[in-house]
C-alpha cells in the first residue's frame, strides 16, 4: 500500500497541480494532507477544492484555523494574507452558494489529529497539534522538548508546519533526505517523526515542491518513506502574489529563494 503525504500547500495552485500529477505518475492508493492548505498564496479556493476532491482527508493547520476562525500569533503579513484569503472564500460564496456550502463544510470538518494504524498525524506536534513547531535545530538544541514530544506517540508521527522535510529520530538527530538518499527505512520498534516538507512554500533554501510517499504492508506495518522534490512553474505564482495588494511582495519573492 502506498500513501502520498502532502502538506503546507499555502494556496500555491501551480505547485499543488504539479505535485498531484507527479503522484499520479507514480501511482498511490491514497493521498493525505497535513494541513495549511491556505494562507499566503494567491489561489486558496482552488487549492481547497482540489484537496477536497483528491485527498482522503486533510488536517487543520494554523493558517487554515486563522482563515476559518481567527489568526493567533501571526505577523502583519500573515494576518493580512489570512483576511484576504477569507475574503476570497466570501466572494466565492456570493458567486456559487452550493459550491460554497460544500467548501465550508469541508473546512469546518478539518481535524487536528488523525490516527492511522501505526501513524499519528498532526500539523504541528502531538503536544500542540495546530501551533507547535518541531524545528530541525530542536533535535540537538532542545532535547527535553523533543523527548517530551516523543513520549506523546507510539510509533511514527507525521507532521508538517516547519516546511522542512526530514526525519527526527528518538536519539535526537534530524536527518535531511539527502543523508539517507531520500528513502528512509522504518525499523520496527524505533520511533520517528516524519516531515514531508512543503508543497507550496519550501523553506530549506531549495525552491522545489516537496512531498513524500509512505510504503507499508498495511497501516500497522510501515516499511519506508520516499521524499521527492519537484520543479513547478514558480514565476506565475510570484506574479500573481505581486499583483495582489493585500499579499506582501515578500510572500512571492521567498518562493524563488525557497525560504
Ligand atoms: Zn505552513
Amino acid at each position: 500500500m502506498r500513501i502520498a503525504i502532502i502538506s503546507d500547500i499555502h494556496g500555491n495552485l501551480e505547485a499543488l497541480q504539479t505535485v498531484l500529477a507527479d503522484i499520479d505518475s507514480k501511482g498511490v492508493d491514497g493521498i493525505i494532507s497535513l494541513g495549511d492548505i491556505i494562507g499566503y498564496g494567491p489561489d486558496p479556493v482552488a487549492c481547497v477544492d482540489l484537496v477536497a476532491s483528491r485527498c482522503k482527508w486533510s488536517l487543520m493547520g494554523n493558517h487554515d484555523f486563522a482563515v476559518i476562525y481567527e489568526p493567533t500569533n501571526f505577523n502583519k503579513a500573515a494576518e493580512e494574507a489570512a483576511y484576504w484569503t477569507r475574503e476570497q472564500f466570501e466572494n466565492e460564496s456570493k458567486r456559487d452558494r452550493e459550491g460554497a456550502t460544500k467548501r465550508w463544510e469541508f473546512l469546518g470538518k478539518l481535524r487536528v489529529r488523525v490516527s492511522m494504524g501505526s501513524f499519528l498525524c498532526v500539523h504541528g506536534s502531538p503536544r500542540r497539534p495546530i501551533n507547535e513547531y518541531i524545528f530541525p535545530e530542536d533535535a540537538h538544541g532542545a532535547p527535553l522538548k523533543i523527548n517530551a514530544i516523543f513520549e506523546r506517540f507510539e510509533n511514527i508521527c507525521l507532521v508538517g508546519h516547519t516546511h522542512v522535510p526530514g526525519i527526527f529520530t528518538s536519539d535526537n538527530e534530524f536527518l535531511k533526505p539527502v543523508e539517507f538518499n531520500s528513502v528512509y527505512q522504518f525499523v520496527r520498534g524505533q520511533k520517528v517523526i516524519v516531515n514531508p516538507g512543503s508543497v507550496g512554500q519550501p523553506r530549506d533554501r531549495i525552491p522545489l515542491a516537496s512531498y513524500s510517499i509512505l510504503e507499508m504492508k498495511d497501516e500497522n506495518t510501515p516499511e519506508c518513506v520516499h521524499f521527492y522534490r519537484i520543479e513547478y512553474p514558480i514565476q506565475p505564482v510570484v506574479d500573481k502574489i505581486h499583483a495582489i495588494d493585500a499579499l506582501s511582495n515578500w510572500l512571492g519573492d521567498r518562493l524563488l529563494e525557497g525560504c
